[in-house]
């Protein structure tokens, strides 16, 4: 298609120069006489003749009436004047050729520049191929491999699992579906929406069940495709899918893997670089030019959004960020109900216990799963899929996954949900505590094995020595349930070992807690803002260095030890919390009430 427009194009301007050079030499011809130079000699003696122009070749001039064929100018070629003389004397017709030089000329400049494109075009081509990416011609062109659906069939309820997500990607289709009356109020949506997410959570999937819902085109392009060559491509690309996407109005834009783009500036490596860079930049400038009112939205998916350059996520911008997770149990249950559809299913076959097998499976793991189980079947004749092979499928699959470590075996997620429900119980029992909102043990991002989200009641600027140490105390909390269920302790708590060092690092050697160490500073520079390592320690005698280390050591052995005592105090709801954890795998406060934080429980039995 595009090609074929190149030629057309190649043809119209190779069909409007013979036209120009036909005209050109039309009028010449229309008004110019050609005459010998004898015949301009006598014409001269006659008088006939009004002006002259001399050349170095010719002579051209202007008849005083014009010839009989309305011709008025003429030109006649130069001989040299003692020859003319000579020869005027015969009386004979004669007449100067010029020869030409034209082809010679054109032949010395053309064939050289012919040969240099040539050659540059042979080695462009080559160097692309092997980028893997098409033909010169279409450099600077956007040939981006936008990728347009105008009628797309997925629909939210081919997304399972993600519910929250799904409600506030309602609001973007409810917008979409009638971009005018939806602004009646003066509300306005977000302009851009990014899902994060680790992979295969169905980010993508959400993205078109937008578009399908609202029934509108989705157009989509992949982070990682602008990663080109050519400086400035990226930056046409993005334009051009802009292009095309108002004159689709109302439309989906949906970049896929953002964070190849849109990689915070400093952190890049070399080379490429500069287009990036030009590439983000045309982007914050659609971004910023697009009214949303127009009926285009803008929906990026990213499974790293803390390597985004933060201009991308400033208000205007992405400034609405869905988080699209792992599935929990009911969710993967949900997940499969969609995916079985495909399949011939046992109708004795229970979901939920195929959802019990899969923790931390991903929506993408789960598709997978399905089709594994199908094949066995079908190998094996069977009339329908059963949950026998569904047992065998997730053993595969999770062969596979395993090398990618993602998923934990019984023993570890039994660990990890005491371990969080330390923490938890912890923070619930101690008064200075930020309640605890919700517990998983799906493992989120990597490192982390389970989490306990605690949720801020306000904003603090200022903690006193009681708070840090609470805080501290939650931090233990992790190791401490480890210890006292299994008597051992495992390496899952490292990141809460650092962090509550640097809170009791702090407390001694930047606050002044410490009533043996004194009111003074030990550090000399303030933490750098990027966070670099905390600053030098300031210049101290070696045996209050050791008083700083014994010191720190006491606090974190404190808040250890106080960990302990309010977990062996509380441990049947230890217990109870965490297996309440190992079967639902994500708990809020709601489903656990010891969980909530001390003052609350307190005012709840008071009113009873
Ligand atoms: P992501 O973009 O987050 O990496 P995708 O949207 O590409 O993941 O998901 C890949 C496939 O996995 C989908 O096509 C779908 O078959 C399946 N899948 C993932 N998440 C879900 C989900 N929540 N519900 C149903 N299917 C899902
Ligand atoms: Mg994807
Ligand atoms: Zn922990």
């Amino acid at each position: 298609m595009e090609k074929k427009h190149q030629i057309n194009i190649w043809y119209a301007l190779i069909a409007m120069m013979a036209v120009l050079i036909f005209q050109s030499w039309w009028t010449t011809y229309k008004t110019v006489e050609e005459i010998p130079y004898s015949q301009f000699e006598q014409l001269l003696s006659e008088k006939k003749i009004e002006q002259i122009a001399i050349k170095e070749n010719t002579i051209e001039g202007k008849f005083k009436t014009p010839l009989k064929d309305g011709k008025i100018y003429f030109v006649t070629t130069r001989v040299d004047l003692p020859l003319a003389e000579d020869l005027s004397k015969y009386d004979v017709k004669f007449t100067g050729v010029v020869q030409s030089t034209f082809l010679r000329d054109i032949l010395s400049w053309v064939l050289p520049v012919l040969l240099l494109f040539g050659l540059w075009a042979f080695f462009i081509r080559k160097f692309a191929e092997k980028q893997g990416i098409g033909g010169m011609m279409t450099v600077g062109k956007s040939k981006a491999k936008v990728y347009v659906e105008t009628d797309v069939k997925v629909r939210f309820d081919n997304v399972a699992g993600v519910d929250e997500a799904k409600r506030e990607l309602k609001e973007v289709v409810d917008f979409l579906k009638d971009p005018k009356s939806y602004g009646r109020l003066g509300a306005h949506v977000p302009k851009g929406i990014l899902l994060v997410g680790p992979p295969g959570t169905g980010k993508t999937l959400l993205a078109r069940a937008v578009a399908g819902e609202a029934g509108v085109a989705y157009f989509s392009i992949s982070g990682s495709e602008f990663v080109e060559m050519f400086v400035g491509v990226g930056a046409a690309r993005v334009r051009d899918l802009f292009e095309q996407a108002r004159k689709a109005a109302p439309a989906i834009i949906f970049i896929d893997e953002l964070d190849a783009l849109g990689r915070a500036r400093s952190s890049g490596g070399m080379g490429t670089n500069d287009e990036k860079e030009q590439t983000l930049n045309q982007l914050l400038t659609e971004l910023d030019g697009f009214d949303p009112s127009s009926g285009i939205i803008l929906l990026a998916a990213t499974n790293r959004p803390e390597i985004l350059d933060p201009a991308l996520l400033r208000a205007g911008r992405f400034d609405r960020q869905v988080l699209v997770d792992r599935p929990d149990k009911s969710g993967r249950e949900a997940i499969l109900g969609v995916h079985i559809k495909k399949i011939k299913l046992d109708p004795s076959t229970d979901l939920e216990q195929i959802a019990a097998l899969t923790a931390g499976f991903s929506g993408a793991d789960l598709a997978t799963l399905v089709n594994e189980a199908a094949l066995l079947a079908t190998r094996r004749n069977a009339d329908a899929v059963t949950l026998a092979d569904f047992n065998e499928a997730v053993e595969r699959v999770i062969a596979g996954l395993e090398k990618r470590s993602r998923i934990l075996s019984k023993k570890e997620l039994t660990t990890v949900a005491f371990h969080e429900m330390g923490h938890a119980l912890v923070a619930a029992n101690l008064p200075g505590c930020d309640p605890v909102h919700k517990i998983s043990i799906i493992p989120r991002g990597i490192g982390a094995l389970g989490y306990t989200m605690q949720r801020p009641t306000e904003d603090r600027f200022l903690l006193s020595t009681r708070d840090l140490e609470d805080r501290m105390a939650v931090l233990m909390g992790g190791r401490a349930a480890e210890e006292i269920v299994f008597g051992e302790i495992s390496t899952g708590a490292s990141d809460d070992l650092q962090k509550v060092t640097e809170v009791a690092r702090d407390m001694v050697m930047r606050y002044g807690m410490d009533p043996d160490l004194g009111n003074r500073v030990y550090v000399t520079q303030q933490r750098s803002f990027l966070g670099q390592p905390a600053g030098d320690m300031a210049d101290v005698s070696s045996q209050t260095q050791r008083e700083i280390d014994d010191a720190i050591k006491m606090r974190v052995e404190k808040a250890f030890a106080e960990a302990k005592d309010l977990l062996n105090a509380h441990r049947n709801e230890l217990d109870e919390g965490a297996r309440l954890l190992l079967s639902n795998e994500t708990i809020t406060s709601d489903d656990f009430p010891p969980i909530r934080p001390l003052a609350e429980r307190e005012n709840s039995a008071a009113a009873q």
